[in-house]
């Protein structure tokens, strides 16, 4: 993960760098340490929290040198991820299970499909893939070349098929078959926000009621985190059509600001499940809060 966060940490950790010099902080660095943080994306709330903490720790402990103050402030951080991330941790749960993968087309969906069916291949676990976004042709062929370089099975049907189906026939095999995971591609785009949503909102009912009590049903959402603000705009709507689980944030290796992650777990309450760090099978990983701290201010 920390080679994927590079440009986040040399942007924040350059700045606060230049704020935490080993002198006494002055009310003006303690501000320009709240803008650092809300330009980072980290969101005016959860800065104000952060920065109030840090400054009474600062106090306490009359610490001034630059270290002991990263240090602090990189222990607020992870205090702060903590919160949310370590309550359920949606990767142990027992098989089988179905992810259904949501969000908006281009923030990176079917990408975190093939490399999250890697990840649980070598678990070992058998995996299987579904291609519920029937609107688009070139969806279903993305994913069946996802099925294929992983070496997993793939449940499709035509283009413009009822989705709803294609996931209710990809929860009988997965039964008949004794699958541990499916990972449901959906649609990320319809003609309009309320089919879009009206599509996600059956299938999910279909998966539940087909599912039963033995297989679990989890709701992931892909949000692209150069989107920032927008992005948590996007991941309320989805969380109040079709309600959200947990969160896979992609192209962390693709923004200065990695604080986009402490809007997203204090604005939406929803946990970061996994982070995407590049285009490669293998940029994929588990969110840690301690991890994720460190690396944004090494
Ligand atoms: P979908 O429309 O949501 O299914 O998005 P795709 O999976 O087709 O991804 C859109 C683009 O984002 C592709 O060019 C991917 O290679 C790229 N992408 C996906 N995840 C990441 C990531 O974590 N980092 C980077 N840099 N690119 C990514």
């Amino acid at each position: 993960m920390s080679g994927g966060l590079k440009k986040s940490r040399t942007n924040l950790s350059y700045q606060v760098k230049s704020i935490f010099t080993g002198a006494k902080l002055t009310d003006e660095d303690w501000e320009r340490l709240e803008e650092t943080l809300i330009g980072a994306d980290v969101g005016m709330d959860t800065t104000m929290e952060i920065v109030d903490h840090v400054r009474n720790r600062v106090k306490e402990e009359q610490a001034f040198e630059a270290e002991e103050l990263m240090g602090i402030l990189r222990d607020e951080i992870s205090e702060q991820l903590r919160k949310v991330t370590e309550e359920d941790d949606l990767l142990k749960i027992d098989p089988p299970v179905v992810f259904l993968v949501v969000g908006v087309n281009g923030t990176g969906k079917t990408t975190t499909i093939g490399k999250l069916a890697q990840y649980l291949k070598d678990r070992p676990a058998r995996v299987m893939l579904v291609a519920a976004d029937t609107f688009r042709a070139a969806a279903i062929e993305q994913l069946q070349h996802w099925a294929d370089r992983v070496g997993v099975d793939i449940v499709k049907h035509q283009r413009g098929a009822d989705p709803a189906a294609v996931v209710y026939d990809a929860i009988q095999s997965m039964r008949a078959d004794r699958r541990d995971f499916a990972l449901v591609d959906t649609a990320g785009r319809l003609h309009t926000y309320v089919n879009l949503m009206e599509e996600l909102k059956k299938v999910k009912r279909v998966a539940i009621r087909e599912a039963g009590e033995q297989m679990t049903v989890k709701t992931l959402l892909v949000l692209d985190a150069t989107t920032g603000q927008n992005g948590i705009i996007q991941a309320k709507l989805f969380h109040e059509a079709v309600g959200l689980d947990g969160l896979v944030l992609t192209k962390l290796d693709g923004t200065a600001k990695g604080g986009i992650v402490l809007a997203v777990q204090k604005e939406l309450g929803i946990p970061i499940v996994m982070v995407g760090t590049g285009e490669q099978v293998q940029d994929l990983g588990p969110f840690s809060a301690q991890e994720f701290a460190a690396a944004l201010l090494e």
